[in-house]
């Protein structure tokens, strides 16, 4: 029985979804002006965790993954994201690029992480200025019901009447009034009550025609309209980071369930914070990673993701490369287990006689472990006591052909949960022609010959590979 830990009740709670074998998923995803960074690739790395082990329990999951790619406002904690400065347009100033050319070059990017992090596909990846039109109706609805009002172009959500807020994060309307941090805009009725469409300064570049002036969505209501496009008006599961419970998700809620009368989602999953070294990951403590960082110390991003699962998502997980280094020793201990089962495979039988590997009590402390909300550390631990085991009768007495097929067999099975490629399947796919040029560039790079390097990084591009330098010699990848 799968449990969950659902922030909207504090408790674990037993899941069953709304159509039977059926799970409607939903994830916010990033605002596209940036590379991800190493905390919402922790977020994203659960999501996609979750996601397979639903599968693994016999569910079809339709998976809805947006890109924000209408400036959303920085600082919106503070100020319920109206009054803030827009990253897009800050993004799109600094690179001197349209915020759609933004949006375009980090949702390619992004692709590229989820790619090499194994992310499996979502159904669909809705972009927030595709769907304009619902948001606007949503609002109209919101109006209509009277939980929402007109002010000088803008439209503000009056939280006051929507008499469940507060239900997830726990935050009365009584104490926002005393938020001392807020701002006001100076259309707002409350200082708490949130933007639904801003009217648009001369400066905005991205802007649309509406009943109330030309403008541009509020955040929130983007997530509460491209979900209900393509998930019903009622999510099984919608996931993200703790710093989204308040305000976004909140005013998910807010929207959704004022406008529908129903139910939004029924399973709030919240990542905690992604640390490293301890502290809170940010640009001025120098301690902020994105996944290139990673790969430009040696790292396989299947490092990163073993070492995300060796701890439970409602834990801050902590990034450290002293942790890094034992996650890849982890991943090094389980990729040439399976490479020896490969090769006992192909050879001839090492022992005639099976032995008692217990599988099926091997899965179902796998299965234990992933019920109880998803604990990957001891799922993992399942598999590490399984590896010793194993390691142990090949030393000595040999594995038989059944045994072998069998183990192989039980790992293609729970690797689709984990979903780890192993190291050794990794170096396989890069030829040894690639690696060939990558070490004529080098010695290129080593006597100067800068435009020969070049050219040499050219021609691995042309074949489908990127070479980064790094001090140790370089790094070759798949692009
Ligand atoms: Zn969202």
């Amino acid at each position: 029985m799968l449990k969950l830990f659902n922030t909207l009740s504090g408790e674990k709670e037993e899941f069953n979804s709304i159509e039977k074998g059926k799970v409607r998923f939903y994830s916010c995803g990033p605002t596209v002006y940036n590379h991800a960074h190493i905390g919402n690739l922790t977020a994203y790395t659960f999501a996609d965790t979750l996601k397979r082990y639903l599968k693994f329990k016999g569910y079809e999951v339709r998976h809805i993954f947006n890109f924000t790619d209408v400036g959303h406002l920085t600082d919106d904690e503070v100020n319920q994201a109206d009054s803030g400065e827009d990253k897009m347009l800050r993004a799109a100033i600094k690179e001197k690029k349209s915020p759609l050319e933004i949006a375009e070059f980090y949702i390619d990017l992004f692709f590229e992480d989820a790619k090499k992090m194994n992310f499996q596909k979502a159904q669909f990846y809705p972009r927030a200025t595709a769907h304009v039109p619902q948001m606007i109706d949503l609002i109209e609805t919101l109006i209509k019901k009277g939980l929402a009002y007109e002010s000088n172009g803008n439209v503000f959500y009056d939280v006051e009447k929507f008499k469940n807020y507060g239900k997830l994060s726990g935050k009365k309307v009584e104490e926002l009034k005393h938020g001392a941090r807020l701002e006001k805009h100076p259309d707002k009725k409350h200082a708490y009550d949130f933007a639904l469409w801003l009217k648009a300064p001369k400066e905005h570049i991205l802007k649309w025609e509406s009943p109330w002036s030309l403008g541009y969505p509020g955040w929130h209501i983007e997530c509460s309209a491209m979900s209900m496009e393509y998930l019903g008006e009622t999510l099984d599961i919608h996931t993200g980071a703790e710093d989204n419970i308040f305000p976004h998700h909140e005013n998910e809620i807010a929207q959704s369930e004022g406008a529908t009368g129903q139910t939004f989602a029924r399973f709030w999953l919240h990542l905690r914070h992604l640390l490293v070294n301890g502290e809170k990951m940010s640009k001025s403590k120098g301690n902020f990673y994105i996944l290139r960082d990673i790969i430009k110390k040696g790292y396989d991003p299947m490092v990163f993701r073993l070492l995300i699962l060796s701890s439970h998502y409602r834990s801050n997980i902590n990034f450290t490369w002293d942790g890094m280094e034992q996650a890849q020793k982890n991943l090094e201990k389980i990729s040439r287990l399976i490479e020896s089962l490969k090769e006992i495979k192909g050879k001839e039988i090492q022992s005639e006689k099976q032995k008692d590997l217990n599988l099926d009590k091997v899965q179902a402390g796998f299965v234990e472990a992933m019920d109880d909300d998803i604990n990957t550390p001891k799922a993992l631990s399942v598999v590490f006591e399984l590896i010793t085991k194993v390691n142990q009768i090949i030393a000595e007495e040999g594995l038989s052909s059944t045994d072998t097929k069998e183990l192989l067999s039980f790992w293609n099975k729970i690797n689709k949960v984990l979903g780890l490629e192993l190291i050794e399947k990794k170096k396989e796919q890069i030829p040894a022609e690639i690696i060939d040029l990558a070490n004529q560039r080098k010695k290129a790079r080593e006597e100067k010959d800068f435009e020969k390097a070049d050219k040499l990084r050219d021609k691995i591009l042309q074949q489908g590979f990127v070479v980064e330098d790094e001090s140790a010699g370089f790094v070759v990848m798949k692009k």
